[in-house]
């Protein structure tokens, strides 16, 4: 913990200097990184475009006991006002390698879904449609078990390659990603790294793909407010519910506290109209959740992560 207090940026950044392939930005604001629009600075933002530089950083962090944030494409995560101390390594877009190997794909853990969904139409490659519109990255999909419509993470994911809170390098296999609903290994390890994730899919006719897709997009666009800044669904179903209806019952549709509020158009999205910060942002989340708990005495759990150094944490995503 002392070692973090003494986290110097600038020092970090002439050691960090000598690894290949990274670029490094001091006292980067996220709230231009951040899908939300919102929060402070990183200290050091390191975004590594090659597999070894990526390790390399990671080795530098344990041997240098400097703290480390994990981010992709940064579209499910609050980070704080204050910002985030220590390293912040952002994977997307610079760890972006992406190639087919049969009906396999092997992604850097950088790469958009929709890069990946994209070459696997243009390879006639059925399976990942369901991924087209959400706007994370591979790593971060796999964290999180993406998922929409009919398809997740889950189905189509057959390795990851990791580098370990220890700084061991190691795979999974199937079964071992232990994937449930936004649930994986990874989240239950969250100092684990994931570099590098494989996709099965299958031959299919490449028409009915991209109607597929087509029809995917279609449906996010009339359901959900796209054109606003969010994180997605805020919160995760509970149990024999719906989120966006229990939140819509309780009157917080459209709810709105200066430039942060409840979507009109999907109640189940918090959004930032423009401006707000990321405390104004989460709270929203405390007010819809109590006047959810006030009318229907059923505690939602958010799903999006707070990052960062944030004074209260009045929730965490697995309470
Ligand atoms: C408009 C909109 C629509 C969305 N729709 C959906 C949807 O339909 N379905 C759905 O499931 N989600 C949806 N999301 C949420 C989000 O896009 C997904 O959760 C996505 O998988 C997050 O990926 P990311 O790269 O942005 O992760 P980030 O937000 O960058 O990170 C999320 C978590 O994963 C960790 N992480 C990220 N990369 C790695 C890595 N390489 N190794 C280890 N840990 C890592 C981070 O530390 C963090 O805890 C939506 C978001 C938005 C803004």
């Amino acid at each position: 913990m002392e070692k973090q207090m003494d986290f110097k940026p600038e020092q970090a950044g002439r050691i960090l200097a000598e690894i290949e392939g990274l670029t490094l930005l001091y006292d980067a604001p996220m709230s231009q990184r951040t899908q939300f629009r919102a929060g402070g600075p990183a200290d050091l933002l390191v975004m590594p475009r090659t597999l070894e530089s990526l390790y390399s950083v990671k080795e530098r962090c344990l041997e240098e006991g400097w703290p480390l944030t994990v981010l992709g494409r940064a579209s499910n995560v609050l980070v704080s006002d204050r910002g985030i101390r220590g390293i912040t390594l952002l994977l997307s877009p610079s760890l972006s390698f992406l190639e087919r190997k049969g009906e396999t794909l092997i992604a850097g853990a950088g790469v958009p879904l929709y890069r990946i969904a994209a070459l696997a139409a243009r390879h006639s490659l059925t399976g990942f449609e369901f991924a087209s519109g959400i706007p994370g990255s591979a790593g971060g999909a796999v964290f999180m078990n993406a998922g929409a419509f009919d398809g997740n993470m889950a189905g189509v994911v057959t390795r990851t390659l990791y580098i370990g809170e220890d700084g061991r390098r190691g795979e999974l296999l199937g079964d071992a990603h232990d994937f449930g609903y936004r649930h994986s290994y990874y989240s239950d390890h969250p100092g684990a790294l994931i570099a590098q994730v494989d996709i099965r899919l299958q031959e299919d006719d490449p028409l009915a793909i991209y109607d597929r897709m087509a029809d995917v997009a279609r449906r996010r666009y009339l359901s959900q407010p796209l054109a606003s800044h969010s994180a997605g669904s805020a919160f995760r179903r509970p149990p024999g519910y719906f989120a966006g209806k229990l939140i819509s019952d309780a009157g917080m549709k459209g709810y709105r506290r200066g430039q942060a509020g409840v979507s009109a158009k999907h109640a189940g999205f918090i959004v930032n109209h423009g401006g707000a910060s990321a405390s104004d942002i989460l709270q929203i989340f405390l007010d819809v959740r109590q006047a959810v708990f006030d009318r229907d005495q059923v505690s939602l759990h958010p799903e999006v992560r707070l990052v960062g150094d944030w004074d209260v944490r009045p929730f965490d995503p697995e309470d």
